[in-house]
């Protein structure tokens, strides 16, 4: 497998609060685990400033105009509790957007079979028109209808293993059929949403866990719930909302998963793609708090992402 890896300074210039958990050093300790000698083969890119137009695929401009408004010329503001802006925050936010756009031009061009971006902020909280959870805007929604829109994917399969689920994504695709979402997540935990029974236009695919649970529930849920709905729904591209805070080791959660759960799910998914989509695979950051699990995660993912 080609496996492209993109990532970008300025990723480390969207500061938050002193000890909120979703900070500059978590995407450090991806790129020294990325380091080892296992990943040399990895093909790594500077992700691209992403087209501002493409956020409208999934924000309309009004959201899009509060949030450039709401950055600060200096300091750090608060957009929600837990959400939060500083000055290079709109660059980041805009670069993980292009790096997501790129890896859908780069699945569809050949250019890789398979991608990971290592950015922030994260997105699958952000939901239409609210800034929410950490995240600003929908990395993976934008992907999506970039796939649609530019390479004429009719089906994209949008897979969230974050540990909450991703109600942003959930009401961006809430009616379109076009797209599948399917979340395993901690229920209850932030942000409440995520429930069986929300089931969109049938293509929408909650799989709540319960607390304290770990890799047998998770990986039943899967194999019932998640591998079901993809294989009946066969996608021309599969996007991973790959959040790592289902670890044992995260703070913010209490699933525990270990970096051989993560490698077992990636290994299913590209199962799905090899059948369905000419192997392409997106798999975008999104959640992971504890600086040790979240590296030992992307690893297994990343590595797993390479061997097919
Ligand atoms: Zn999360």
């Amino acid at each position: 497998m080609t496996t492209r890896l993109y990532s970008h300074p300025i990723y480390l210039e969207h500061l938050t609060p002193p000890g909120h958990p979703e900070r500059p050093d978590r995407l450090r300790a991806v790129a020294r685990v990325l380091e080892d000698e296992a990943f040399a083969k990895l093909d790594r890119i500077e992700a691209p400033l992403g087209d501002e137009a493409t956020i409208l695929y999934a924000h309309p401009e009004e959201f899009v105009e509060k949030v450039r408004r709401s950055i600060p010329e200096e300091g750090i503001v608060s957009v929600d509790a837990d959400t939060s802006v500083s000055p290079k925050s709109w660059e980041a936010a805009l670069t993980a957007i292009g790096a997501a756009n790129a890896a859908v031009d780069d699945v569809f061009s050949g250019a890789a079979d398979n991608v990971f971006v290592a950015s922030r902020p994260p997105g699958h909280h952000a939901e239409k028109t609210t800034a929410m959870g950490f995240c600003l805007f929908n990395n993976a929604a934008i992907a999506a209808r970039y796939a649609q829109r530019r390479h004429g994917a009719e089906r994209v399969a949008v897979v969230d293993w974050d540990v909450h689920h991703g109600n942003g994504t959930q009401d961006i695709f809430w009616d379109d059929p076009s797209v599948l979402y399917c979340s395993t997540h901690q229920m209850p935990l932030y942000p409440g949403t995520g429930a069986k029974n929300e089931t969109g236009a049938g293509n929408i695919v909650n799989a709540p866990l319960a607390p304290r649970t770990g890799s047998d529930t998770f990986r039943d849920a899967f194999l019932s719930r998640v591998l079901p709905a993809i294989d009946n729904f066969r996608p021309d591209l599969v996007i991973i909302s790959a959040g790592f805070d289902a670890h044992h080791r995260d703070p913010l959660a209490e699933i525990n998963l270990t970096e051989e759960d993560f490698d077992w799910a990636t290994g299913q998914l590209m199962g799905r793609a090899t059948q369905f989509s000419n192997n392409r695979v997106v798999s975008l950051l999104e959640g992971g708090y504890d600086l040790q699990g979240l590296a030992f995660s992307v690893g297994a993912h990343v590595k797993r992402l390479m061997k097919g």
